[in-house]
């Protein structure tokens, strides 16, 4: 598998809470819920959780070719709250939290892993097959009528989102919520898997919800042409894109968001012949 990607946090200078990394048959991209502001229970920060959650799950892919990306997962979830309950209370409802979306080449297939609301698009050569879990969006459009109401970048809207983001707390990992990585390993049962014929997928993309808004909030592109731009030109081109879009409407008018810009992180593959 060749993979190429990119990764940038929302400004210049601040901490990336998205996380990228590929073995020489798998490529994770790991989305970290925000916590500034906000009680956590936990000394640490998103980026530290994206990092541990990352390089954890990277061994168990290494090391455990054959077994499942849930049981990869639930495992790595389980290793990573493990190091950190002697100093943090991680049945917190504000535990650092983030989305997981995994590729893998196993034998003849691409198994795949999408837990949250980052987006894993697979070019099959007609329509491509997009991955989303949704279920986040679905409780957050019922929330944030008031944060949309307010521009975006002044106080008054931070303000209104961190009571945005406490209110999705409460719908975190529960029935009828919605499921992201956190501390507890069984939400790993809840991501969307499958498993396809290498051979049918010409490319594949991983990306956090900070890169696919060129597509599915901005709508600058369908799929198709986003995939033809990742292959023509990259990952980075995709990024400068979305930067670009997002500086021409910096109060969010023309598109409402909870920020102006996100940690935003592309993974492209390809060749996945043996
Ligand atoms: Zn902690």
């Amino acid at each position: 598998m060749r993979v190429t990607f990119a990764t940038e946090p929302a400004q210049p200078g601040v901490p990336n809470e998205d996380f990228v990394a590929a073995t020489e048959d798998a490529v994770i991209v790991i989305d970290g819920v925000g916590t500034t502001g906000i009680e956590s229970g936990c000394i640490h920060d998103a980026p530290w959780y994206v990092g541990q959650l990352g390089r954890t799950l990277l061994n168990h892919l290494s090391t455990r070719p054959g077994h499942g990306l849930d049981v990869l997962l639930a495992d790595a979830i389980r290793d990573v709250a493990a190091s950190h309950a002697d100093t943090c209370d991680t049945t917190h409802p504000g535990t650092p939290s983030a989305t997981v979306v995994i590729l893998r080449q196993h034998l003849e297939n691409l198994d795949y892993l999408v837990l949250a609301d980052s987006t894993l698009v697979l070019d099959q050569g007609d329509e491509p097959l997009v991955i989303c879990d949704n279920r986040h969006d679905d409780v957050a459009q019922h929330l944030w009528a008031e944060m949309a109401s307010l521009p975006v970048g002044t106080t008054e809207h931070a303000q209104a989102r961190a009571r945005f983001m406490v209110q999705m707390q409460k719908h975190r990992n529960s029935p009828g919520g919605f499921w992201v990585a956190a501390a507890d390993p069984t939400v790993a049962k809840e991501a969307i898997r499958g498993s396809v014929p290498a051979s049918t997928v010409k490319a594949a993309a991983l990306l956090s919800d900070g890169a696919s808004r060129f597509v599915d909030v901005f709508e600058e592109a369908n799929w198709p042409q986003t995939l033809a731009l990742l292959a023509a030109d990259g990952p980075s081109e995709l990024l400068r894109q979305t930067r670009a879009i997002e500086a021409a409407d910096p109060h969010g008018e023309r598109w409402h968001r909870g920020k102006v810009s996100d940690d935003a992180t592309v993974a492209y593959c390809t060749d996945f012949t043996r």
